[in-house]
């Protein structure tokens, strides 16, 4: 018998079917797998095909809509693509409870992303520095020779800034072009032009350029929130005092600050996700800009406003966009464009840092009240009994007994599925 190999020459090559076959006859997928990898259901496996490499199928992931959220005297209802109980729910409660005092302010710094081109072997790299620096005029026309669209749109290059580096491997010049990239995430847009950059920069200075990509550190792309609580609508100066304890234990700690800020992506993620844009650029961003000081930290800021309002503010980088990579392609991310009304992709990140505040201020809220057991528990035992075997109406049952209980557990949920089918 000769051994299974993961090397499936010309994989690539093939239609979605044969390659579902193949898998399923090096893994021993049943025919009911199979046929779930076929029904690719919105999403067609000829457009999946062409987004990804190797698709044998498609995943899908429940899509909700956050309601009572008011942002810059707009009332929108936004989509949030996620697998996580609670994260839907958690703003809509937040929104709620700033409704009446008016809602979300947003603003944004800007449309820039930075792309770097890494420059070595340059034994004098301070005056190579300077010699990238006086070609300025020259780097603007080959970026913006590289995306004709986007300068017509408005967009294309708008700074040059060039560092030298120590590091393990010596001195290092590091030149960060700065590019509007308008609605676009601008990935590919900035990578093209920092590849066209590099040999300019080597014969510039006679160094030897290396990597040449974007940063998702995209500091110059800063969406804002504010908001503030009035004491009484959030259950009283207690609460609004426990909530500012539990913001400075984030800030004063990174075991911490890792977990409050992970609540704030929960929202950001889900319509960074639902819109098609990339959550890995977005999620690499957010969370460099939080230790941006030397140390990981909250990545909004709480205060207690002179007339005793809770005061909250977040602000991190959001590069996505409304054209480009899946955000034009996929069927539902159009849809979600659509829903939320949103012109430019500066409208889509201000929503989008809206609802990273209101999830942040939901989960301090329950942390500093109910503690988030009790308050996940009746959406956490429908995961349970669902997962205790539990179908239709069966769900529903099974939870509530659990809820009822005050003790969710798989093998609770078990025996009183097997009491609810034996009609006890
Ligand atoms: P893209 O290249 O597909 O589209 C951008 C282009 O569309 C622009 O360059 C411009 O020519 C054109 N365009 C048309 N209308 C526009 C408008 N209104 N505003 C701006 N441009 C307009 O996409 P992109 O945004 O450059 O790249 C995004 C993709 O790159 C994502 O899929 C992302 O996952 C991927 N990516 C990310 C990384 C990273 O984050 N590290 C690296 C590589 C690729």
């Amino acid at each position: 018998m000769t051994a299974r190999t993961s090397r499936l020459s010309g994989f690539h090559k093939q239609s979605v079917a044969d390659r579902i076959a193949r898998v399923a006859e090096f893994t021993g997928l049943s025919a009911a797998d199979q046929a779930l990898l076929a029904g690719t259901g919105h999403l067609d496996a000829e457009l999946a095909n062409h987004l990804i490499e190797h698709l044998v199928g498609t995943m899908n992931i429940p899509l909700g809509v956050a309601t009572n959220l008011r942002i810059d005297g707009r009332d929108v209802l936004v989509p949030m693509a996620t697998e996580e109980s609670s994260v839907v729910a958690a703003v809509c409660n937040a929104a709620r409870q700033c409704y009446e005092h008016g809602g979300f302010t947003t603003s944004m710094s800007g449309t820039l992303m930075i792309a770097q081109v890494q420059l070595v072997d340059v034994p004098d790299p301070e005056h190579a520095r300077i010699r990238i620096l006086e070609r300025r005029d020259e780097v603007r026309a080959i970026c913006d020779d590289c995306d004709p669209v986007l300068l017509k749109l408005g967009g294309g290059f708008r700074d040059l800034e060039v560092r030298v580096l120590d590091s393990r491997s010596g001195p290092m010049v590091i030149t960060h072009i700065v590019v509007d990239t308008r609605d676009a995430m601008g990935a590919n847009a900035v990578n093209t032009m920092a590849e066209k950059l590099a040999p300019s920069i080597a014969a510039w200075t006679g160094g030897r350029t290396y990597l040449r990509i974007l940063s998702n550190l995209a500091d110059r792309r800063l969406a804002r929130a504010r908001c503030e609580w009035r004491a009484e609508d959030i259950g009283g100066p207690e609460v609004r005092d426990g909530m500012m304890l539990a913001y400075h234990f984030a800030e004063a700690d990174p075991y911490r600050a890792a977990t409050h800020n992970k609540g704030i992506m929960n929202g950001v993620s889900a319509v960074v996700l639902a819109t098609g844009n990339d959550t890995r650029a977005v999620e690499a961003g957010a969370h460099a800009y939080a230790a941006r000081n030397g140390r990981y930290t909250s990545l909004t800021r709480w205060e207690v406003t002179r007339e005793g309002h809770l005061a909250g503010v977040l602000e991190l980088p959001l590069a996505v966009g409304l054209v480009g990579g899946a955000t034009k392609a996929h069927p539902m991310a159009q849809v979600a464009l659509r829903m939320l009304g949103v012109r430019t992709a500066e409208e889509l990140a201000r929503i989008i840092a809206a609802v990273g505040l209101a999830q942040n201020f939901a989960a301090m809220r329950v942390l500093a009240t109910t503690g988030v057991q009790k308050g996940h528990m009746a959406l956490h035992a429908h995961n349970i009994a669902m997962m205790a075997g539990a179908v239709g109406d069966e769900v529903g049952a099974v939870a509530q007994r659990l809820v009822a209980a005050g003790r969710v557990r798989v093998d609770l949920a078990e025996a009183e599925l097997a009491a609810l089918r034996a009609g006890r």
